[in-house]
């Protein structure tokens, strides 16, 4: 379906702002205000998009359960179910330990109608953590719930766990520890195993919903939480004008409310892609020259347009709809 270019919505006092902004975004005219050159299936509905390319199994999956008659969160759940059950290494309990060597999830779901959001972090043996997200936003008057709170929550629940935790671990991290001393490490320096699945769901309706699940970083400090499970961070929804994710190193996500920040350039009338893209250019702005960040954003707007963007190397995102299931390349900054 060809969109109709926002410019002609706009007085031209607005629009030539959004002009500017787009442009001092990296984006050309038509990517920014019109559909004519979107990649795969923008305009359609429902429309996923997701992180990484295994995020495609996840889209399929979220797909089926909305021809099926489920709702934009039961697709957003059951599809990030598929990832947490992969196997993949970073997303649910086969993910990486912490340096105690325990499997720490984070994950976190929110609706566009009502704004309404849930989020669990540090939960250890549950099998699926974006389903206990789901219940704390549901059945609960709070947004997040943490460690064994929220682990005992989700047993109440019901929710299918397994035993991960030994209290050797902990012996195993104060040796690490003291070898890192030893050998004079930075105990900044953080490892590179990690990743996150964040799926962005626009029902055919035109509701927007979204979730993300991650184990963090491999080897993080036990407690630590990343950006994934904070709303604003990892993940954003705005029933008005789209939905944003971020995947990568969290600490350097969350200083900035990341998918936030995607958002409300979007509200401003970017394009999803310049969006993602200028979120991270400001963030670079800010930061040291010639850091590694390590910042991709995934974001889909309420017109079905959709985008992402990275800091180095190569970020794959995946898009879904009837018509079209695929990965393709975010843009580099
Ligand atoms: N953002 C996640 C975290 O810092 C990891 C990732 O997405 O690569 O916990």
């Amino acid at each position: 379906m060809k969109m109709k270019p926002l410019s002609s919505d706009l007085p031209r006092r607005e629009f030539l702002t959004r002009a500017a902004l787009a442009l001092a975004a990296g984006a050309t005219l038509p990517a920014a205000f019109g559909a004519d050159n979107d990649p795969a299936a923008a305009g359609e509905r429902p429309l996923i998009v997701s992180t990484w390319d295994f995020g495609k199994a996840s889209n399929d999956a979220a797909l089926k359960v909305l021809l099926g008659g489920g709702t934009i969160l039961d697709a957003v759940e059951q599809g990030i179910w598929v990832t947490e059950s992969a196997g993949i290494g970073t997303v649910g309990l086969s993910g990486t330990p912490n340096a105690a060597g325990v499997v720490q999830l984070d994950a976190c779901i929110m609706s566009g109608p009502g704004h309404t959001a849930g989020s669990v972090a540090a939960l250890e043996g549950i099998r699926h953590p974006i389903s206990a997200a789901r219940r704390v936003m549901e059945k609960t008057p709070h947004v997040m719930l943490v460690g064994e709170g929220a682990r005992m929550f989700a047993l109440e629940e019901g929710l299918e766990s397994i035993e991960t935790h030994a209290a050797e671990h902990y012996e195993a991290w104060q040796k690490q520890r003291a070898k890192l001393k030893a050998a004079a490490q930075d105990p900044k320096a953080t490892p590179k195993n990690h990743d996150t699945l964040a799926l962005l769901v626009l029902g055919a309706d035109g509701n927007i919903a979204g979730g993300c699940s991650t184990s963090g970083l491999g080897h993080k400090l036990p407690g630590r939480v990343g950006d994934s499970p904070i709303i604003g961070s990892g993940l954003y929804v705005d029933n008005e004008v789209g939905a944003a994710g971020a995947t990568g190193l969290g600490e350097n996500v969350m200083r900035f409310c990341g998918s936030f920040l995607v958002v409300e350039y979007m509200r401003q009338g970017l394009h999803p892609q310049a969006a993602c893209q200028e979120a991270i250019r400001r963030i670079i702005k800010q930061e040291r020259p010639g850091k590694q960040l390590s910042l991709n954003f995934v974001a889909l707007d309420k017109q079905g347009r959709h985008g992402a963007a990275t800091s180095e190397g190569q970020f794959p995102y995946s898009v879904t709809s009837k018509t079209d299931s695929r990965v393709q390349p975010g843009a580099r900054i």
